[in-house]
């Protein structure tokens, strides 16, 4: 088995009650991976969206080690809501409350426990996910109680018309602009890139490069995310980008980054 391949990898779900009990008289923060299952082209699995927050945060949780800020990561979150893939197989679809009253429950589990603060990533761009996911982030910290942050990047908050100052937000810099012709933004070039890193058990190796890239631009991708029957005609394969493009050494770096960035923003968020 590689390393890391489990989504309970370096979770709580691998602690025993003991450590974690320990882990919240120390003080640690939590942190918390939300993705969902949804399909991914035919190369990458369906957990995708689980699989690369959960790296992430791995990451993350290691460097912020290194700064002298303990944390523990909670299982990961993989039900939502999916617009433009809903007509595919294998893209799981729940309702709205029922991510809020189950992110509300985790909340106040944490809280049981002695948990002060938990940290939230979303592995999936949907933005009507990310505005529920923020929903349930603003009312499950009363709920909790618990401090409770979502980790996002300025220009994904003005997406999901979220006012960046918002205090629910934890606010990461925004990633490294490297200017694209065609925009990549499923299960391509980078997704694929990043599991083929840290999950290359599951990428279908042999199909890649028979993925031709769907060099689509932005009216596309707008296109793409009304869904149904709308993101079947125009990813027929199910995927947006350019999968044939990636490279695991390239996903390795956009994991660590990314990882950087969140321990940058977590630190700043309690103020070390
Ligand atoms: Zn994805």
């Amino acid at each position: 088995m590689s390393e890391g391949y489990s989504i309970f990898h370096e979770t709580m779900a691998d602690m025993t009650y003991l450590e974690v009990e320990e882990a919240a008289r120390r003080g640690a923060v939590v942190l918390w991976a939300l993705g969902v299952i949804e399909e991914h082209g035919p190369h990458l699995p369906l957990a995708t969206d689980v699989y690369v927050p959960s790296a992430t945060l791995r990451e993350a949780r290691t460097i912020l080690a290194e700064r002298g800020i303990e944390s523990v990561i909670a299982p990961p979150f993989y039900w939502g809501i999916n617009a433009a893939t809903a007509a595919f197989a294998g893209s799981f679809i729940v309702r709205p409350e029922t991510m809020i009253e189950l992110i509300k429950d985790v909340f106040r589990s944490l809280n049981k426990d002695g948990f002060k603060t938990i940290f939230c990533l979303s592995g999936h761009g949907d933005a009507a996910h990310n505005r529920v996911l923020f929903d349930g982030v603003k009312e499950g910290s009363n709920f909790g109680p618990i401090d409770a942050y979502m980790l996002v990047s300025p220009s994904f908050a003005e997406r999901l018309e979220i006012d960046p100052a918002d205090p629910y937000l934890a606010l990461t810099s925004p990633p490294p602009s490297t200017p694209q012709a065609y925009v990549d933004v499923h299960a391509g070039d980078g997704e694929t890139s990043m599991i083929w890193a840290k999950y290359p058990d599951v990428v279908r190796t042999e199909i890649v490069p028979t993925l031709a890239s769907t060099n689509y631009v932005l009216s596309d991708l707008l296109e793409w995310r009304m869904g149904g029957q709308h993101a079947v005609r125009k990813t027929p394969a199910g995927y947006l980008g350019d999968p044939a493009s990636a490279n695991p050494q390239r996903g390795h770096e956009i994991i660590h980054t990314e990882a950087e960035t969140i321990a940058a923003a977590v630190a700043a968020k309690l103020g070390r």
